[in-house]
């Protein structure tokens, strides 16, 4: 059995030893005489294990305690309506359009109220994050919206935007426990797992206290509801309990790590190596402003087509996988997330330079 690269954009690659312990504890976990998937989410054991995972990305993230953490369903495009149905009190808010998630988003907004696009970088294909340091912010919004890790484009945020006081709310699903964040600068963050984290079907929700009411859009469905998931301690109804458990597991691994900081030098590293051969290469090209590139995905063309596709059969041949750019981006897109190894980035260059070579 060989593992490939997996450069996908998500679901993504895990880490191997996560993957491993799974197995291993998959016909009978800790004595239990059954897997976590064949578990009463009522029981001891499987309270344990959200539990654990919960205080474990508090850790991580230094969560401060007035802040939620709920573990959610319905990917993170349910969010699109969940964050507007619970969180525009006056039916006002602000987007950043920085690519089809922010928009699919913003789109979303406009169908519960008064969804405003501040800002956006569509005018060259989202290859850039706009100044955000005085945008005309709505007095009355509820919350400012951004995308902070742009996993089709391969644009970040390094700068948060002046939200001049109001509620910053950020979907950090491609950039989620890639590096430190500061908690307290947001309302809300909020992120599918299955590109960082573990396995689709889990979506986590950091959320300040204050901002989880029953003052929701008349209509809101309870299982739409923050506060019911806040107060039933995301169990409501049955969560997706074995996706918790795979998260839980990658906390672990991320805590063993060394935490987000040694996750940031290892992210930057990685990208580091494969951000200089692009800027030093005749044939591959990265497509995005430099000062706003990603961490985690990094897209990049060579200016033909034939030749792009020319290059993802070749890499998938040499045991390289999903490099294909977006279906509606085209090029070539390396996700490079946290269990991305380096030697798969550095072979990854290695295979792009002879591949160079023998085509110029
Ligand atoms: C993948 C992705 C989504 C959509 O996630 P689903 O879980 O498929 O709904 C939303 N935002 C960002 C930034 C993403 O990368």
């Amino acid at each position: 059995m060989a593992r490939v690269y997996n450069f996908s954009a998500g679901p993504a690659v895990l880490p191997e030893e996560v993957l491993k312990e799974a197995a291993a504890e998959m016909l009978d976990y800790k004595g239990t005489g059954m897997s976590v998937m064949e578990m009463s989410h009522r029981s001891k054991a499987y309270q344990e294990i959200i539990d654990e995972a919960e205080a474990d990305l508090r850790d991580l993230m230094n969560i401060p305690d007035n802040y939620k953490v709920l573990f959610l369903q319905g990917g993170a495009s349910q969010q699109f309506a969940m964050i507007p149905m619970n969180l525009m009190k006056n039916g006002v808010a602000d987007y950043i359009v920085t690519g089809q998630w922010a928009k699919k988003a913003y789109q979303e907004a406009q169908k519960y109220g008064k969804a405003n696009a501040v800002a956006s970088s569509a005018d060259k294909t989202f290859s850039y994050i706009p100044d955000c340091s005085d945008l005309p912010i709505s007095e009355d919004a509820d919350y400012v919206y951004i995308c902070e890790n742009n996993t089709i484009y391969g644009t970040k945020y390094h700068t948060l935007p002046n939200t001049k006081g109001k509620i910053l709310v950020s979907d950090v699903s491609s950039c989620f426990l890639s590096e430190p964040v500061d908690v307290t600068k947001y309302g809300m963050i909020y992120g599918g797992v299955q590109k960082n984290i573990g396995p689709a079907g889990v979506v986590i929700a950091i959320i300040r206290e204050d901002l989880i009411t029953e003052d929701v859009l008349p209509g809101t469905p309870t299982m739409l509801q923050y506060k019911i998931h806040a107060d039933n301690g995301s169990m409501y109804n049955t969560p997706p309990c074995y996706g918790i458990y795979i998260c839980g597991k990658v906390f672990k691994w991320l805590k063993k790590m060394g935490g987000l900081e040694a996750m940031k030098a290892h992210n930057e590293k990685k990208a580091k190596i494969l951000y200089d051969y692009l800027d030093e290469s005749k044939l591959f090209k990265g497509t995005v402003r430099k000062e706003d590139r990603s961490l985690m995905n990094v897209p990049f063309v060579t200016g033909s087509e034939e030749l792009d596709a020319e290059f993802v059969k070749a890499a998938k041949a040499a045991g390289f996988e999903n490099l294909k750019g977006h279906r509606t981006v085209g090029g070539m897109r390396a996700s490079i997330y946290n269990a991305m190894p380096i030697e798969g980035v550095e072979k990854l260059v290695e295979f792009m330079k002879a591949f160079e070579a023998s085509h110029t």
